[in-house]
């Protein structure tokens, strides 16, 4: 676990920070609020973590998902079960995570049980359907910014007390600021379209849905990188 601020932890993906993992970020408040859930196969660490912050299960009020990708919605329907915590989710991203629509993910030939089963998700109705600019009350508000592009209904979120800015898979930062894989991506001009807009945004600290957060000059960083998409 690494402390991000004092009211807000990330647990880092099941292989580090590197690409094939999922970062999980926790909000400390009176309860619990958790922001995705990383790759299947990780819920007793998870329910470890919560222990140790302080925290039990019953504790755990909120599940936000930044988007329905199963890297971040792996262990949803377990912690959903365990904890009944209300899932949190854009309106555009309610269908993939409800199963009413199919995932975008690529196909891989010849798939193997084990990996069938890691990739395969359980469809959970989502409780509270949010939207570009509503502020959730948890951390005292957390900004919604609707940042589509990798998916139609992806979100980043600002704690606005602290200039925290969760961003899911908008951007990654794993070896340096990148955008995320392509094949994952439904409309790559929409993407950046969001990073420019994340761009404009006054934030002192930057996490990712892969990689390790920008804790200094993170706008700046930001910033410049959206400038540099501008110039290809
Ligand atoms: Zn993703
Ligand atoms: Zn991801």
């Amino acid at each position: 676990m690494r402390e991000i601020k004092s009211d807000i932890y990330m647990l880092e993906g099941l292989w580090g920070t590197g690409v094939f993992s999922a970062n999980i970020y926790f909000l400390l408040d009176s309860r619990l609020t958790i922001i995705d859930t990383g790759y299947k196969g990780k819920i007793s660490r998870i329910c470890r973590e919560i222990n140790r912050l302080g925290y039990s299960l019953s504790d755990v009020e909120n599940i936000i998902l930044t988007h329905h990708h199963i890297d971040h919605t792996g262990n949803l329907y377990k912690l959903k079960q365990l904890t009944g915590a209300n899932i949190i989710a854009h309106a555009d991203e309610s269908p993939y995570i409800e199963g009413e629509l199919p995932h975008f993910c690529p196909q891989v030939p010849g798939k193997k049980q084990f990996i069938k089963y890691f990739l395969s998700t359980c469809p959970l109705p989502v409780d509270i359907r949010v939207k570009d600019g509503d502020i959730l009350s948890m951390l005292g508000g957390v900004i919604v910014i609707h940042t589509p592009g990798h998916t139609p209904g992806s979100i980043s979120l600002l704690i606005q007390r602290n200039g925290v800015l969760i961003i899911g898979d908008l951007l990654a930062n794993t070896l340096g600021l990148s955008l995320p894989s392509k094949a994952f991506t439904v409309d790559i001009k929409q993407e950046i379209d969001s990073i420019n807009k994340i761009a404009g945004v006054d934030f002192n600290i930057i996490c990712f849905g892969h990689g390790s957060p920008i804790i200094k000059n993170a706008n700046e960083k930001v910033n410049n990188f959206a400038q540099r998409l501008k110039k290809r």
